[in-house]
Order: structure tokens, then sequence, then C-alpha cells
């Protein structure tokens, strides 16, 4: 059984994990509105990815607890183009990662080896978040003014499934 406040972090962790979901499905329809339909399938398959992270969470508190649901706050619907929305979703992991360790360190703190173990699977997951976004902004900003070269890696990012 989880700790009445380990079950409310979790709780909010996936609550987070729903809100990066509707945080990168708001970034798929800005980066279609400006007509980047590669990085705006990129950001949908993101936003899957998120939900899979979520449901993690609620099976596992379903599991050994209680699932209690409260509202996604609403995202931002503008960016400054597709580097802003990439440097928006590096910091975005950045937060998650930090809220992931949080977790840990709460588990640490309560003897509570079973979450600790649960979480390590996310701690994993935040490193390759944070270094596919940070590539992404790198690839970008080496771009630069280069509307060919943002084209092509629009072509890229429409492949990832
Ligand atoms: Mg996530």
């Amino acid at each position: 059984m989880l700790s009445e406040g380990m079950q409310a972090a979790l709780n909010r962790q996936l609550n987070a994990e729903m809100y990066s979901g509707y945080l990168y499905l708001s970034m798929s329809a800005y980066c279609e509105s400006i007509d980047m339909p590669g990085f705006a399938s990129w950001m949908r398959v993101q936003r899957l990815e998120e939900l899979t992270h979520a449901m993690k969470f609620f099976d596992y508190v379903a599991e050994n607890g209680r699932v209690l649901l409260e509202a996604i706050g609403a995202p931002p619907t503008e960016w400054e183009g597709v580097l802003g929305a990439f440097e928006a979703t590096l910091e975005h992991e950045r937060k998650v990662t930090g809220l992931i360790s949080d977790l840990v360190a709460m588990a640490g703190e309560e003897d509570d080896a079973q979450t600790g173990e649960f979480l390590r699977w996310f701690v994993e997951e935040q490193e390759e978040e944070e270094e596919t976004a940070g590539e992404i902004v790198e690839r970008i900003k080496q771009a630069g003014d280069s509307e060919e070269e943002i084209e092509r890696l629009d072509g890229e990012l429409a492949r990832r499934s």
C-alpha cells in the first residue's frame, strides 16, 4: 500500500504526464498552423508517448492505492516558431526530470523500495527525453535561416512513428 503522501504525489505526476501530452498536442496544432507537418506529426507521436507515461502511473497507483484524477491545465497555444516550441519542449522535460527526482527522493525517505523500483524506468526515460529534445533544438539552430534545411528536418521528423 502507498502512503497517503506518496499516493497524492504519484497522482500529481499522473496529472503532470497528462498535461505533457496536452502540451505536445497543442504544439502539434501550432506546428500545423505554421505549415510544418513533420514537426506537427512528431509532436503527435510525443503526445502518445506521454499518455503511455500517464498510464504507467495510473496502473501503478491503481494497483497499490487509489487513482484520483484532477483537472488538466490548459497549455500555451503560441511559440516562436519551431525553435521556440522545441526550446519549450526541452525546458518542460527538464522540469519533468526534476519532478521525477523529487519522487525518487520521497520514495527513499519513506523507505518505499517498490515505488523506487517503479520510478527507475522514468529516470532513464527522462534522460532520453532531454537528449532527444536537445538534439532537435541543436538541429534547428544549425539550420538557422535556411528554409531548405528546416524543410529537410521537417521531412525527417515526419518519419517518427
Ligand atoms: Mg513524460
